[in-house]
């Protein structure tokens, strides 16, 4: 068949309204979605039934797939953006790295090397270097590398720490973080081969920190044992409780013991921009490495994480490999080649969204909305405490805040609140009108809300409060 098709390629025009067509369509959700609800739920048969198919070898008009896409696909997704989506960590996005993202694929941008876009190299150059400021880590001999997530970012730092502390031989090193640290790092280890028994679990205290004495007690019986010690992993907010662990005295003991310090901050580094945040991440300046996650509380669309380490080379001596076929791309020292410091080697270009939305709203909204997001969870703890029906569990922290329903004379057992807790969060998801969930804190179960919606209002939580204790009334009937 003579025909053009092989080309993948559509007329100007075609293409034009097409794109029109998408970019009204997320226009049209950016100014919807507070109005929409936040949860969707479908089982597997339904969505076989909707999408199951063989691949197509015919084509079929460009419209009637987007149509389709936005009917049937893109509502078919909880709306994280949304203000009323409480749970687990929500994505609370803008528009203009929605842009970013869309040029940076548009023009499928290789950020890997110098050569293949000193522009986009350059960029996350300079995005890197304001976040180095921002935490405080050398300006000249830090860096880092932008990831697709949180989880990575930890991956790439733990290889580091790996490679920098043990070398090839890590049969005797063992990793200590809290029981409260995020299962991305524990994966993280497993990836690495790292075997279970090198693993130790560090109890926390009552506040969700990790205990010190019990920390110093697990290194001091390794090295007994014979064992190294050599990284020490600390939450800065844990995802549970936003609750921030002891950074200084922690590096206090990473520099008496040479062990390497990694905070895992994906949560919560972000409050930084904050004044109240900067007060409770004291000491996240001393870290090794350190792990943030622009896609969370720095507003940026998905994926976007990001590892910044105190000296450059500690990536460039674990990650570089050089293979005869990338010889004519290296350039000189100054002109990074991204893939020499991270895992990737063919990177979409990251920075641009973070450079764009910094660049337009400038760090002083960024500022302002986490200030917001620290006090608003304040303000619901407040609320919380002043009313007989609701026990604060764990206190706003880094606009993270765990209650239950317990009204004051109920005389509930602790398995009835759970059960009754439970039942609230599985009725309001059920309703749809807001993604609220449990963890467990304690052995109790607890409702959690995170709130980094800067788009989030007190009202919204207010009615969802008010909708929860309408829900918890029904068991008591
Ligand atoms: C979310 C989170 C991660 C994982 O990040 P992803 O971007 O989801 O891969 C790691 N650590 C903490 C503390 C987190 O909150």
């Amino acid at each position: 068949m003579l025909d053009n098709s092989y080309k993948l390629e559509l007329s100007k025009e075609e293409m034009k309204q097409l794109g029109y067509q998408a970019i009204d369509a997320i226009v049209n959700h950016f100014d919807s979605q507070n109005k929409k609800l936040p949860v969707v739920t479908a089982t597997r048969a339904e969505m076989d039934n909707l999408f199951l198919e063989t691949a197509p070898e015919d084509s079929t008009n460009a419209n009637e797939i987007l149509n389709f896409i936005l009917k049937d696909v893109l509502p078919k997704s909880n709306i994280v953006t949304h203000p009323k989506s409480y749970s687990f960590v929500p994505g609370p996005s803008n528009y203009i790295s929605v842009i970013g993202d869309i040029l940076a694929t548009g023009f499928n941008v290789f950020a890997g090397g110098w050569v293949g876009s000193p522009a986009a190299a350059e960029l996350e150059i300079v995005t890197m270097n304001w976040l180095l400021k921002l935490f405080k880590f050398p300006a000249k001999k830090g860096g880092g590398i932008f990831t697709s997530g949180g989880s990575m970012a930890n991956l790439t730092a733990l290889v580091t720490a790996r490679q920098q502390c043990c070398g090839d031989d890590f049969s005797k090193a063992v990793i200590y973080m809290s029981d409260q640290a995020h299962s991305s790092n524990v994966k993280a280890i497993r990836v690495l081969g790292f075997k279970k028994e090198q693993v130790r679990i560090i109890p926390t205290d009552l506040e969700f920190k990790m205990a010190i004495n019990k920390l110093k007690n697990a290194i001091a019986k390794d090295k007994l044992e014979g064992l190294t010690p050599f990284c020490i992993i600390a939450s800065a907010g844990t995802t549970n409780t936003g609750t921030v662990d002891p950074l200084n005295e922690i590096s206090v003991i990473c520099k008496k013991e040479n062990i390497w310090f990694h905070i895992d901050g994906a949560y919560g580094a972000a409050a930084i921009l904050s004044k109240q945040g900067k007060k409770i991440l004291s000491g996240i300046e001393k870290a090794d490495s350190l792990t943030i996650d622009p896609h969370k509380w720095m507003f940026q669309p998905y994926e976007m994480g990001c590892l910044l380490v105190r000296n450059h080379k500690w990536l460039s001596s674990t990650f570089s490999e050089k293979p005869e076929y990338l010889r004519d791309i290296e350039g000189n020292a100054s002109e990074i080649n991204f893939y020499d410091h991270g895992i990737q080697l063919t990177r979409r270009f990251r920075a641009l969204k973070l450079y764009m939305s910094v660049k337009t709203f400038g760090l002083s909204a960024f500022r302002k909305a986490i200030d917001y997001n620290i006090a608003l969870a304040e303000k619901v703890e407040t609320e919380l405490r002043e009313s007989s029906n609701w026990e604060v569990i764990s206190p706003a922290t880094l606009a993270v805040i765990n209650f239950r329903y317990h009204p004051i004379n109920s005389k509930l057992s602790e398995n009835e609140l759970d059960q009754l807790n439970q039942n609230i969060s599985e009725e309001i998801v059920k309703s749809k009108e807001a993604l609220l969930v449990t963890t467990i804190l304690q052995s109790q179960v607890v409702l959690r809300m995170c709130l980094i919606n800067p788009r989030t209002t007190f009202d919204d939580i207010k009615d969802t409060l008010n909708k929860c204790e309408t829900l918890a009334e029904k068991y008591f009937k």
